[in-house]
């Protein structure tokens, strides 16, 4: 395990809004606020996703859309750099109206109501190319 001590400078909380992309609000906001780093949990509802899963022995994303609405049951992530650009790495736990869940990489869903918590870092993390695992991961 490759690891870097951080310190927090800033912490947020967000409200997201009705009718953007989940992520893309993330990215936005941390570009409006030059946030490199950070990490962040969530809650909420979308009214549709894409949801990425990583085959392995492929090393390929494969997607899975939901035009349904979802609530947002849990959601973790964190942002650094790639290609330039903040990235939020998105993960979330949906849930339907049944109780029944999906749950991924999230790509992209439209948010219905969202609440964010983030916490910045001091350090600049960009991710890079891993030979082994075909991901862009941070070269710690
Ligand atoms: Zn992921």
């Amino acid at each position: 395990m490759d690891y870097l001590e951080v310190e927090s400078s800033r912490e947020f909380v967000a409200r997201l809004d009705h009718g953007r992309d989940w992520r893309a609000q993330v990215e936005a906001f941390a570009a409006d606020e030059d946030v490199a780093s950070a990490f962040f949990v969530g809650l909420g509802a979308v009214q549709d996703a894409v949801v990425y899963f990583y085959d392995q022995a492929d090393q390929e994303y494969g997607a899975v859309e939901f035009d349904e609405p979802l609530e947002v049951a849990a959601c973790v992530g964190n942002v650094s750099e790639l290609d330039g650009e903040p990235f939020a790495h998105t993960h979330a736990v949906l849930s339907r109206a049944d109780g029944s869940t999906v749950a991924g990489h999230l790509d992209r869903a439209t948010t219905f109501a969202g609440e964010l918590y983030v916490r910045t870092f001091d350090v600049p993390l960009e991710r890079a190319h891993d030979e082994t695992t075909d991901l862009d991961l941070w070269p710690l």
